[in-house]
């Protein structure tokens, strides 16, 4: 029977292959678990052996995603290590060992079950990933004491297959063979999951959060995985995998039609310039967004650098972060988010208390200037990388002028410290703001005094306008950046720049989107940025469009009563110029999955 499983799309690509369901799960514990007084010692060493056999596992791993993928990257592993340094973890499994006499196997068990219990009381995503690593750690340290192999990740004889799995680890998906793994799909995980960015780093399509999908697939079971649209179809019928050859197909072919478009300016027919900048999750990403034609980056996410992290980064880490990619767009613009913490995105070393609503609480700006040690760090190696090219700073979830005021007084601060200490600044800089919240959408001619340029951050601002969870699959139709109270808040921004003189670029998953782009340059938006992989597409659509039909399409969005009219005025127009079926799904026309 075919089955029909809708994820979170997280790497894109289509792919038809045999399923390899893949058990790294924690080893059942034997019965039999305490053992004499006269073995306890020996209990002992043999727990520190596997602890010590584990790390160097893991270390090995490291030094080997360090080397293929670089130095960021092979920071995942950094909380795995500290957990078996950890002195609670593992002087407190040899206590229950000591003074109750439990073999190795079960002293552990018992230990990280309450360090899991201790994790489990919150559902964000960032803890979710700490319960991931201790799971790791978990299942390598009994599978050592159990004499148990490391997990097969199916040899090459298999051929091709696609992984699937209740949750990858980091530590798997660095062991991945490209040739062999051609496709991933697991039960759990979110946009931000570890897997989820290195599947996109090593371009492995990838679906997340497909539910029990592990539990439905055997060994060998032909599947369709779309990781454009989130799609995995188990046991297809014939007419399934010829629509979907035909669809990946097709893909392909329009991808080379795209590659031709990188190196052509993105300007409407009748002669509108719209910068298409990229986003950056990663510093390794900047080589990609290059050869796809970026003429900068418009968004730097600056978090990698601290998220999953024990300590919190130091300044000369962060300085040689930034130059990295400021230094791959010579003459471009580079906008350098400052840390955008809270929400899903906690870090260690902040022992941030679990708060009821994290989306509505500490989080980003207000982290930040809360916490002027760090910020400080921050902004100090931001203004280092300042003569090195066009950089740009720009600052999360502002509401209000004086995060604007406050943030500018800590810079001037940095900065004559800086000087003091013989660096060379520039005179001046720019420094932009985020527009995620409807209070900031609407007050945007206030705030546009204080700034040198707006990035419209829809994915939040979405979230925040329908009071709708972002990250919540249960709720992904009604989250619809098309809802004419969004439209016209876009709209709105856009008009306050205009007015104010400064440059209003949108940032958020609405850009990537055809539709959306077509809306946002009709409203005079003047700049895209968006992930690496959808800048041809949508250098297509800039390209197709005349400034002039966008704008009469954008001015029907806006009278607009409902999300579908607003969808239906816009692809209308759109459709005219361009095969919208052609671009990367059904997500593309309306809302992103
Ligand atoms: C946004 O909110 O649209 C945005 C670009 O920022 P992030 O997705 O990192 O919250
Ligand atoms: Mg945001």
């Amino acid at each position: 029977m075919t089955l029909v499983r809708d994820g979170i799309p997280s790497a894109p690509g289509i792919v038809i292959a045999r399923a390899r369901v893949l058990r790294w799960e924690v080893p059942r514990v034997p019965h039999g678990a305490t053992v004499a007084p006269a073995q306890v010692e020996g209990e002992v060493e043999r727990f520190r052996e596997a602890c010590d056999f584990a790390k160097g596992r893991i270390r090995d791993l490291q030094a080997r995603t360090a080397e293929s993928m670089g130095p960021v990257e092979a920071q995942i592993f950094e909380p795995q290590v500290l957990m078996l340094e950890d002195a609670d973890l593992v002087e407190g499994t040899i206590a229950y060992i000591r003074e109750s006499h439990l073999t190795a196997e079960r002293a552990f068990e018992w230990r990280v079950l309450e360090w899991e219990s201790a994790l489990s009381h919150t559902s964000h995503p960032m803890v979710l990933d700490r319960l991931n690593d201790l799971a790791d750690v978990q299942t390598r340290v009994l599978r050592r004491l159990m004499n148990l192999p490391d997990p097969e990740l199916g040899s090459r004889d298999q051929g091709q297959v696609i992984l699937i799995a209740r949750e990858l680890t980091p530590s798997l998906t660095v062991q991945l063979d490209r040739r062999h793994v051609v496709g991933l799909a697991t039960d759990k995980g979110t946009r931000t999951s570890h897997s989820s960015i290195l599947a996109r780093s090593l371009d492995i399509p990838c679906v997340v959060a497909l539910g029990d999908l592990s539990e439905q697939v055997r060994d060998g079971d032909e599947i369709i995985l779309d990781g454009r649209t989130g799609r995995v179809i188990v046991a297809p019928s014939e007419e399934d995998k010829r629509a979907y050859r035909e669809r990946d197909f097709q893909v392909r072919e329009w991808e080379q039609e795209l590659v031709l478009l990188a190196h052509l300016p993105a300007e409407t027919r009748d002669g509108a310039r719209v910068a298409l900048l990229s986003n950056i999750d990663l510093p390794g990403e900047a080589d990609s967004a290059r050869t796809h034609g970026a003429e900068g980056v418009g968004l730097y996410r600056t978090e990698f650098l601290v998220v999953g992290r024990g300590t919190a980064p130091g300044e000369e880490e962060q300085f040689r972060a930034y130059r990295q990619v400021v230094q791959a767009f010579p003459g471009m613009p580079v906008v350098i988010r400052t840390f955008d913490l809270g929400g899903d995105k906690f870090p260690a070393f902040l022992h941030m208390a679990p708060e009821e609503n994290p989306f509505l609480g500490w989080r980003a700006i207000r982290v930040c200037l809360d916490e002027p040690v760090m910020f400080k760090t921050q902004l100090r190696a931001l203004l280092r990388t300042l003569r090195f090219g066009d950089v740009r700073i720009m600052l999360p979830l502002i509401n209000d002028v004086d995060e604007i005021t406050d943030t500018r007084a800590l810079m001037e601060e940095c900065a004559a410290e800086l000087r003091a200490e013989g660096h060379e600044l520039p005179g001046s800089y720019s420094l932009g703001a985020m527009i995620e919240t409807p209070a900031a959408a609407i007050s945007a001619a206030e705030l546009a005094r204080h700034v040198d340029f707006f990035s419209v951050g829809t994915n939040d601002l979405v979230q925040y306008t329908l009071a709708v969870d972002r990250g919540n699959s249960r709720l992904a139709r009604r989250y619809n950046p098309f809802h004419p109270g969004v439209v016209r808040l876009l709209d709105q921004v856009a008009r306050a720049g205009r007015k104010a003189g400064i440059h209003v670029s949108v940032c958020g998953e609405l850009a990537a989107t055809p539709l959306g782009a077509f809306m946002l340059i009709g409203m005079g938006v003047t700049s895209l940025s968006v992930g690496p992989a959808a800048l041809a597409e949508i250098k297509k659509v800039i390209r197709s469009v005349r400034h002039e039909d966008a704008a009469r399409a954008a001015g029907l969005a806006l009278e607009a009563g409902t999300p579908d009219e607003v969808v239906h005025a816009l692809t209308e127009e759109l459709r005219k110029v361009l095969d919208l079926t052609k671009f990367a799904g059904p997500w593309s026309l309306s809302a992103p999955a």
